[in-house]
């Protein structure tokens, strides 16, 4: 991955008040980055970085979560279109996609994404140097798992 990072953001409902605090927080930091979200999460990422001076490279909306975007989230991360997945899911409460949510984490271990669940991870990651340098993600080789001639 290249200096400039993709970043996914994702909260369920009872967590997107930590995110959006999260995000503020970290404005001057993530304005070098460009941001993917799913849907509700974008719209509340983006009116909390209204009202800070610094502005991402870029803000990108997807799908609301339950419509699909952890889903979307999941396509990009399996084509190497985001760096890092920030995804503060709830601990506390069954979610109607919760399929999507555990298919969006596996595919971020599948594919080495740096990902953090909480936010002293997504402290830790958004100050570890390899934010803001090159970094190359390593890929276990699965194809012994990929059935042949068929
Ligand atoms: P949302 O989706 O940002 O559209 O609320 C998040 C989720 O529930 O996965």
């Amino acid at each position: 991955m290249e200096t400039v990072k993709r970043v996914a953001l994702v909260a369920h409902d009872n967590r997107k008040a930590d995110l959006t605090e999260w995000v503020k927080y970290n404005a001057e930091k993530i304005a070098s980055h460009h941001l993917i979200c799913t849907g509700t999460t974008g719209k509340m990422v983006e009116k909390t970085l209204a009202g800070c001076d610094r502005k991402p490279l870029s803000l990108k909306k997807l799908k609301s979560g339950p419509l699909g975007g952890d889903q979307q989230l999941g396509a990009l991360a399996a084509t190497n279109k985001i760096d890092i997945l920030i995804f503060f899911w709830d601990p506390m409460q069954p979610q109607p996609h919760d399929v999507d949510v555990k298919a969006l984490l596996r595919i971020s271990v599948l594919y080495n994404v740096p990902t953090a669940c909480n936010r002293a991870t997504a402290d830790f990651l958004i100050d570890s140097p390899h934010f803001s340098i090159p970094y190359k993600r390593q890929l276990k080789d699965y194809s012994q798992y990929i059935m042949r001639n068929i």
